[in-house]
């Protein structure tokens, strides 16, 4: 496997300094996915890593959630022979919706890009559900949670990033009075 540490150092993925994360937690260390996946060549070296794990697996969709995921689930397709949908955000969670349709018990890998506290992940989840497919596993760029939730399927991850993560209330770096910032498209 190559070392997408400093690959991720070099096109400047791993950003330091003091951040609130999509979850609202805080962090001394972020993870800006887009500095990765403006490099496709880069992007499909990783994806290669999630498609040696479940290339054996019975499963013919990939899906992800908007926005980074549309990118890893179509790469991952693309590699793989398989077709590529997306989650995005609605009033309850996430649903598809560009009339992407599910057969009944279709197979589905579900991937995103950065994993934190799982909230786009279940939610994708949920979507897959309530359209009567079935989940065979999971596969992310980077795992930055504290501890992995089981979702009762195989998980993967390219990167385990042992970046701290805090409940702003807990965040050393407020008592500090490090200037916060919010990275990521909310800006
Ligand atoms: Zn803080």
């Amino acid at each position: 496997m190559p070392n997408f540490v400093e690959i991720f150092k070099k096109v400047g993925v791993i950003q330091d300094g003091h951040f609130e994360l999509t979850s609202g937690l805080h962090s001394g260390i972020y993870f800006e996915k887009f500095r990765l996946l403006e490099h496709p060549e880069i992007t499909t070296l990783i994806c290669k890593e999630i498609a040696k794990r479940f290339k054996s697996e019975n499963f013919s969709t990939v899906v992800g959630p908007t926005t980074g995921g549309i990118i890893i689930a179509y790469e991952l397709a693309r590699q793989l022979n398989k077709r590529c949908i997306f989650a995005e955000k609605s009033e309850e969670g996430r649903e598809f919706k560009r009339g992407f349709k599910l057969s009944p018990n279709e197979r589905i890998l579900v991937v995103d890009d950065i994993f934190t506290t799982g909230g786009s992940i279940k939610d994708t989840i949920s979507a897959v559900k309530k359209k009567n497919g079935v989940v065979i596993g999971l596969g992310v760029i980077v795992d930055r949670s504290e501890k992995l939730i089981d979702f009762g399927v195989p998980f993967f991850s390219v990167y385990k990033s042992p970046a701290k993560n805090w409940k702003p209330s807990e965040c050393p770096l407020c008592k500090k009075g490090i200037e916060l910032s919010k990275p990521g498209g909310r800006r």
